[in-house]
């Protein structure tokens, strides 16, 4: 591998002991790697430069890291990883709710944290580029956008979760159970009605649209995209 193919990765960290072994550690995964201790520095370099990932401690001086990641989010799709102390369960749900991709609680071991930046980097596609395609459907679930024919299609949360799930279970009958859980979770308590409105919402604004049939009812069973 030449240094083209490097990885870049920013690091986040006030605590030099530990912003030092992570560098050590991916460097020593081939990845390039910098450093930044202070949350207005770190901001202003992830926005002029384009990292692969980003770990982002929460605790940092000038301003934290939930502060650092909800303005990065206005501009930018980079993965993140938030580090959190063990009591920090507030920004934990904060993190993921405002854009985080990932978070790990410290102390971490670092074969996990190594393994989630592989697939991170592994599932980030590049600015403009679509991950899942069926036809002329296109969606980048990280910059979630959905298109089809290079045309944008405008999608609710919602509609783009379902969407998505139904994408990359392809040829498979999902039932309308199966779409509950995955796609608005376990403790949502709801009718499974829900499932059958949204598709109806997707097929308004795609099947309607483009004259096309994407998702397919199967009677008694549920719904699929082929
Ligand atoms: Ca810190």
């Amino acid at each position: 591998m030449n240094g083209v193919d490097k990885k870049n990765i920013l690091i986040v960290e006030d605590e030099a002991q530990i912003s030092r072994f992570l560098q050590l550690e991916l460097e020593h995964e081939n990845y390039a790697t910098e450093v930044c201790a202070d949350g207005r520095e770190a901001l202003k370099t992830a926005l002029e430069h384009d990292f692969d990932l980003i770990i982002l401690d929460v605790m940092l001086p000038s301003l934290n890291g939930i502060e650092v990641l909800r303005r990065l989010r206005q501009d930018k799709q980079t993965p993140v990883i938030i580090l959190t102390a063990r009591d920090q369960v507030v920004d934990k749900v904060t993190g993921l709710d405002i854009g985080a991709d990932d978070y790990m609680t410290k102390p971490f071991a670092i074969e996990e944290l190594l393994a989630r930046i592989r697939l991170h980097i592994k599932r980030s596609v590049a600015p403009g580029g679509a991950a899942l395609v069926c036809g002329k459907l296109a969606l980048n679930p990280d910059a979630r956008v959905a298109t089809y024919d290079g045309h944008p299609v405008d999608l609710t949360k919602k509609e783009f979760d379902l969407l998505e799930y139904l994408m990359r279970n392809r040829n498979i009958v999902i039932g309308r159970e199966k779409l509950l859980d995955a796609v608005w979770g376990f403790d949502f308590y709801g009718s499974t009605n829900v499932v059958d409105v949204y598709v109806r919402y997707l097929r308004s604004k795609i099947d309607d649209v483009y004259g096309i049939t994407l998702i397919e009812t199967v009677r008694g069973s549920g719904y699929v995209i082929r």
